[in-house]
């Protein structure tokens, strides 16, 4: 924090994303995710919102230190977003073929001809069987599960490298949530791209994601392999999201769900800010912000409870009620 006004949402979030990847962002709302996926297209405000000190890397390459201009070009050719919300993303008074046209004349120098049937030919690949109909259709013709398949035509329109898909298929009913998530692998295949999808909800990233980066108060609180992280969660919030036993302590109680909310960003603890809502804290988790540490291959943890540097056995004098 700087000169005590500006708080950061995210803080040195540093992550890179492989060619192919699905990578899950996992946290509860105002964990920092979505801010974490706006940070990677630069769209959050500056300041206070900006990311001092961290990296993210699509395909080797920095976003962060890209230049506006370099930006742009990326945000255009090279990157495709989904959001939540189909309809406060597509403009209801444009039809879906104008908006899958807008962006191919603007970034792949088509003429509107061209970019109407290529329009036509996305809405196929996206499984739109009367594409020629929909390309003529507005938004508020379409299904919610319909709308978020010309949502990913228009993503895929400028095949990016990189689909960020924010709660993708929250607003979406069970069956058609399987279908989108189907889609958006489907689609990362098919446009050799990679996928960062930033949710809530565990039963989606079990479906999909192949990493895991859990969020909790603007920080990275675990990351590891998706297998790895539902076969051995370690951080206490990464247990209490799944509602299952912590390992490290066979005797504790189920966590049913996690007391309490995440706080803003004014007002984070000073120590680690999960402190307030864990069961294992102890004397030292209020007074330092705990590192995020590989404890095992490829499997970070930011939690004393894991540090060799903090005494063994040390939780056990802790203060689990
Ligand atoms: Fe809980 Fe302490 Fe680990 Fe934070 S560092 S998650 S308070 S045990
Ligand atoms: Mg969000």
């Amino acid at each position: 924090m700087e000169g005590g006004r500006t708080a950061k949402a995210v803080d040195g979030v540093s992550f890179h994303i492989d060619r192919g990847e699905t990578l899950a962002l996992v946290g509860e709302s105002g964990s920092g995710k979505s801010i974490t996926s706006l940070s990677v297209m630069r769209l959050i405000p500056q300041p206070p919102g900006e990311i001092l000190d961290g990296s993210i890397k699509l395909d080797g390459k920095e976003l962060l230190t890209l230049s506006d201009r370099e930006m742009r070009k990326v945000r255009g050719n090279d990157i495709g977003m989904i959001f939540q919300e189909p309809m406060t993303s597509l403009n209801p008074v444009f039809t879906i073929g104008n908006q899958i046209a807008e962006t191919l004349i603007k970034h792949k120098k088509m003429t509107k001809k061209q970019a109407y049937a290529k329009a036509v030919e996305l809405l196929k690949v996206v499984g739109f069987a009367r594409a020629e109909e929909i390309v003529n259709e507005y938004p508020h013709q379409l299904s919610g599960g319909m709308r978020q398949r010309a949502m990913i035509a228009i993503a895929m329109s400028c095949d990016p490298k990189l689909l960020i898909a924010d709660e993708p298929t929250t607003a979406l009913d069970v069956t058609i949530q399987a279908q989108i998530l189907d889609l958006m692998v489907e689609m990362k295949e098919k446009f050799d791209s990679s996928i960062l999808l930033i949710t809530h909800d565990l039963g989606v990233v079990a479906e999909v994601a192949d990493r895991v980066m859990v969020m909790y108060g603007g920080q990275i609180v675990e990351e590891a392999k998706a297998e790895e992280l539902f076969t051995n969660p370690k951080h206490p919030y990464t247990t209490g999201l799944m509602g299952s036993i912590p390992n490290i302590d066979e005797d504790v109680e189920r966590l049913e769900s996690i007391q309490g909310t995440v706080p803003p960003a004014h007002r984070f603890p000073e120590g680690c800010r999960f402190a307030p809502r864990c069961k294992h804290a102890m004397e030292q988790c209020t007074q330092a912000n705990p590192d995020l540490l590989e404890v095992t291959h490829k499997h970070k943890v930011r939690c004393y409870l894991y540090d060799p540097a903090v005494g063994e056995g040390g939780h056990q004098n802790g203060t689990d009620e």
